[in-house]
């Protein structure tokens, strides 16, 4: 029985998931955070025991490290006797640079390309190695994978992740599109493939990833063939508070206009704009929706606008698949925002969408097919997990 503990370091908080991979139950998750930052703290659910919570300072990821293990073998709160009982660890890491187009185990070799990629995943990909490093001390001989959140665009055509800029910049500083969520779109894809009875190799789905961050991608039997972010997450569909897709040309226009620099344009782009930066209400669809029933114009316009980048996508990548099987919504916003899905998918009926309101209309947290038994292409919710994704890669490595 493989028990997998999931690390998702981010620069100041560690996220975890303790998971039972045959049966594929979360035994017990947590979050350090402040680490490293006056007020640090460890919090834990795990299976019928209480919820956990200490404050202690944690000056770096090695002492968080330390604490998620007192936590999971706590005899109180914990699901573990001893750290023997963790057969491997998974890590979610960022950028794999075109290094990697599937998850690995960790080697020396693997750390140097995290390190390499510190430039393409500059908050991101410091606090991963972290990570790795503070696990390797505090649980030597376990097994450590590494899952790529950029290794499912690796699969993309070069005339797809190539930008059209002067073809040196590629080959000095590796710059193109290499897409992100790919832990979620793959999960997402591979699943639809399953749940649907699609082709497993022929199968074309289009998966609209909303969240906070949101991207859409398109692949052909699971393989990514195209997705909306880009060098970085702010390349493609309007979000919480990034831009997506704008003229390039607009950094320079408000900077001179505003005598910003252009790390400060690019701060506003990542930052303040979006859903945000329109509504001036809030990055979180929950108030949005709750402004525009309450008249207010400008979240009416951001929800607009959010709608139809999605749209303008979806069209782009049945084009660019010469025609798409499913449409699946998944993360926060595509597994509960109602109306959200309801205007895209009555924007689709050229595609020979056909929504079944009613199902589409109801709450509920499971996978389900939201189009009618006639919709020519499948409309599905399908919620993502990418920490079980990251477990079972883990595992499979392991074995
Ligand atoms: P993140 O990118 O941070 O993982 P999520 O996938 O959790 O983001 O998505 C957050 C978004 O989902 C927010 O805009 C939120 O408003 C929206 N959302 C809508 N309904 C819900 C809900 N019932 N629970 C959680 N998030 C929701």
């Amino acid at each position: 029985m493989l028990k997998i503990l999931v690390i998702n370091a981010g620069s100041s908080s560690l996220k975890y998931q303790f998971i039972d991979i045959e049966k594929k139950e979360v035994l017990a998750k947590g979050i350090c955070e402040r680490i490293g930052i006056e007020g640090s703290k460890i919090s834990q659910k795990a299976d019928g025991k209480p919820e956990y919570e200490l404050v202690k300072d944690m000056k770096d990821h090695s002492d968080a490290i330390k604490m998620v293990i007192d936590a999971l073998t706590s005899k109180e709160y914990g699901v573990i006797s001893s750290m023997n009982e963790i057969d491997a660890v998974g890590h979610r890491v960022l950028h794999g640079g075109k290094y990697y187009s599937a998850s690995t185990i960790v080697t020396d070799d693997v750390k140097k390309v995290i390190r390499d990629c510190f430039d393409l995943g500059p908050l991101h990909n410091p606090a991963n190695l972290t990570g790795i490093e503070a696990c390797e001390k505090a649980m030597p001989g376990t097994p450590q994978v590494a899952v790529f959140d950029t290794a499912f665009g690796q699969s993309m055509d070069k005339k797809v992740y190539t930008y059209a800029i002067p073809y040196e910049y590629y080959e000095k500083y590796a710059i193109r599109r290499y897409g992100f969520h790919g832990i979620s779109h793959n999960f997402v894809a591979n699943r639809a493939l399953e749940v649907i009875g699609l082709d497993k190799e022929k199968g074309k789905v289009i998966v609209c990833h909303l969240g906070n961050g949101s991207s859409i991608s398109a692949s052909i039997g699971g393989k990514c063939v195209d997705t909306s972010m880009g060098l970085t997450p702010l390349e493609g569909l309007v979000m919480g508070t990034r831009s997506g897709d704008v003229d390039p040309a607009v950094v320079q226009y408000i900077a001179n206009k505003e005598n910003k620099t252009v790390d400060e344009v690019l701060n506003i782009l990542n930052k303040k704009s979006g859903v945000l930066g329109i509504s001036k209400v809030s990055s979180d669809f929950r108030d949005l929706e709750d402004a525009a029933e309450n008249g207010n114009e400008m979240a009416k316009l951001a929800l607009d606008m959010f709608i139809y980048r999605v749209v303008k996508y979806i069209g782009a990548y049945a084009a660019a698949m010469n025609g798409v099987d499913a449409i699946v919504f998944t993360a926060g916003i595509g597994e509960n925002t109602v109306i959200i899905r309801d205007a895209v998918a009555k924007s689709l009926t050229y595609l020979g969408v056909e929504l079944d309101e009613k199902i589409n209309s109801e709450r509920r947290k499971d996978e389900r097919c939201i189009s009618t038994p006639n919709s020519k292409v499948k409309v599905w919710v399908i919620p993502t997990n990418e920490e079980l994704m990251i477990a079972e890669d883990t595992a499979r490595l392991v074995k």
